[in-house]
């Protein structure tokens, strides 16, 4: 079966603007209260369109790496920061703390290693997909790219790890046919192998939380997300308050696991799976977007029902910088990749 990558490439940042486009009114929202709102969520979206008015952060930095990648035909440092420099003009809509404080830094011409800010936070991950896509056939390279995309702005290793993680997880799925399915155990020993044999103790304490998950994958989602919101966050981080509840921390390893567990919960269809991870409750619009794009990836745009494309400002902007993208992975494709 040959896979349509254009369908894939649209599907993935589509998938990443819907779904942050949907979660953004329940930024910072615990579940309960979201779903306090409605009985239909479909009804609850098409009869409150002002709600869902604009993407955020999330989309924007995803649009920006795409343009890095394109301007770069892939990777180089100077594009990136120049990239996210630019965001700063959008300008940008609810950024996370260790995002805007490391890229300001950059404009002012601070070099990334002393720019980077020391968080673990979900601001690397939540821009990762374009860097997914364009590596699906280098996974050695994949890596590469995912931890220097991300230790530009943030030096955690959690955040290196969940931006491997995903965009492994996007290579993945790219070539999945959602009409047949695919392996779990195959996703898990990818995911788990691309961060796998490190010296950070940090990526060991995600691998043994992604086992945790796999063996939790049937929980029902409420469970799931009270299980699972605030996994590997340290003190002084919590937020005491929403402890024990559904409210995803913003920390790198909670938001992807997070995002996983609803991804793989909801397989059946874009619009099930979209609409469970904008109402996750705490970072609703990154776990959006991020499970947004494996959605995105495994679907493909053919799957992703037109209202909700409608939904998205400037969607067709998106369309077209994913078919920009495209292109540069087919003329790298057929250049490097070919046996
Ligand atoms: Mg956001």
């Amino acid at each position: 079966m040959s896979v349509d990558f254009l369908d894939k490439f649209q599907g993935t940042l589509l998938g990443v603007t819907i779904g942050d486009t949907l979660g953004h009114p329940f930024e910072g929202k615990i579940r309960s209260e979201i779903y306090s709102y409605f009985d239909d969520f479909e009804e609850f979206v098409q009869n409150n369109k002002r709600l869902f008015n604009t993407y955020t952060d999330d989309s924007q930095l995803t649009l920006h790496t795409a343009e890095a990648l394109i301007q770069g035909n892939g990777f180089n440092t100077e594009n990136f920061i120049r990239e996210y420099v630019n965001w700063l003009d959008d300008p940008p809509v609810g950024p996370g703390y260790g995002c805007i404080s490391s890229i300001r830094k950059l404009k002012y011409g601070i070099p990334w290693q002393q720019a980077a800010s020391n968080s673990g936070g979900n601001g690397t991950v939540m821009r990762i997909s374009p860097i997914g896509l364009f590596y699906c056939k280098d996974l050695k390279a994949l890596k590469n790219v995912a931890i220097k995309s991300s230790v530009i702005t943030h030096s955690h290793p959690a955040a290196s790890a969940g931006a491997i993680l995903i965009a492994r997880a996007i290579a993945f799925l790219i070539d999945k046919n959602p009409e047949v399915g695919f392996s779990i155990d195959d996703f898990f020993n990818a995911i788990i192998n691309s961060i796998s044999n490190s010296q950070e103790e940090i990526w060991e304490e995600f691998i043994k939380i992604l086992s945790k998950l796999k063996s939790n994958l049937d929980i029902p989602i409420e469970s799931g997300l009270i299980k699972f919101s605030q996994v590997g966050v340290k003190s002084p981080y919590f937020i005491e308050q929403f402890l024990g509840q559904a409210f995803v921390h913003p920390y790198t390893i909670s938001t992807v696991v997070c995002s996983l567990f609803i991804f793989l919960n909801r397989l059946t269809s874009f619009k099930e799976c979209i609409f469970e991870l904008a109402t996750a409750g705490g970072d609703s619009d990154t776990v959006g977007a991020i499970g947004g794009s494996l959605a995105g990836a495994y679907f493909g745009l053919k799957k992703i029902p037109n209202d909700l494309i409608k939904l998205v400002k400037k969607n067709k902007k998106v369309l077209k910088i994913s078919q920009e993208l495209y292109n540069k992975f087919m003329e790298s494709f057929e250049n490097n990749y070919s046996k």
